[in-house]
């Protein structure tokens, strides 16, 4: 099995580059922010205030969340029900950020993750991956860019999804985020003293991909492409 961790903060295109090498490979995806987004997702439609720990702890019982590859696509289920883009509004992503600074929430997504990685070899792309989910991971990647290339990404991505938003409003709402999930007590967004550091401010998909691929073949030697 092999394990390849891309850590780093929202919008540094760690979600892109990682599908695009899984495919390349030919090995699973795991996006775990999707996780955390559908606790998000479960607290702000039943009105639960998504900082509000004791409630949350209360919440995750009714919880039943599955990961299913459809079409090589990953969907997350809640309780039956295909989420699809509902987890991908800016609301969300702010109230993803709030749940997953509360412990009970991290400790009720740890198998999940683990039990996939156990299965497949995955390409998982999240903020604790490679300092608490799979620590023994072949590769550790901690992608970043500036913060305004990073809103710039992230504009462009939700107008092409039909969500406009502007710049700006990204741009502040990211460097919460930023601030939130980095300076948090539990699983900060922080690199494994194991991790290669790449920013990819500079860099396209493809530059990203092949600077990712750049860094495998030197953990893993030349034939890290190679194996089924
Ligand atoms: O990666 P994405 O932006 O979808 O993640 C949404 C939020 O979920 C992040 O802002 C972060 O707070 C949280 N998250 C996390 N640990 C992960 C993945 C995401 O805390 N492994």
């Amino acid at each position: 099995m092999i394990q390849i961790a891309i850590d780093g903060p929202s919008g540094a295109g760690k979600s892109t580059v990682a599908k695009a090498l899984a495919a390349r490979l030919g090995i699973v995806y795991v996006d775990t922010g999707a996780l955390y987004r559908t606790i998000g997702y479960a607290a702000v439609s039943r009105g639960i205030a998504t900082k509000d720990a004791m409630a949350l702890e209360a919440l995750l019982p009714e919880l039943q969340i599955d990961v299913r590859y459809e079409n090589g696509i990953q969907c997350v289920y809640l309780n039956g029900e295909n989420l699809g883009d509902r987890i991908r509004r800016p609301e969300i992503s702010m109230a993803a950020s709030d749940v997953s600074a509360i412990p009970a929430v991290r400790a009720f997504l740890l198998d999940t993750q683990r039990e996939i990685a156990r299965k497949n070899n995955v390409v998982m792309d999240g903020r604790d991956i490679g300092t608490v989910i799979l620590p023994d991971a072949d590769v550790k990647i901690f992608m970043f860019a500036s913060a305004e290339a990073r809103a710039r990404r992230r504009t462009l991505e939700l107008e092409q999804k039909g969500m406009p938003a502007d710049y700006e409003d990204v741009l502040r709402e990211m460097k919460e985020r930023d601030a939130q999930d980095s300076g948090r007590a539990i699983a900060p967004a922080v690199p494994a003293e194991d991790a290669v550091m790449l920013d990819n401010s500079e860099l396209d998909i493809e530059g990203s991909v092949a600077a990712v691929i750049a860094i495998m073949k030197q953990k893993l030697g030349e034939d890290a492409l190679a194996w089924e």
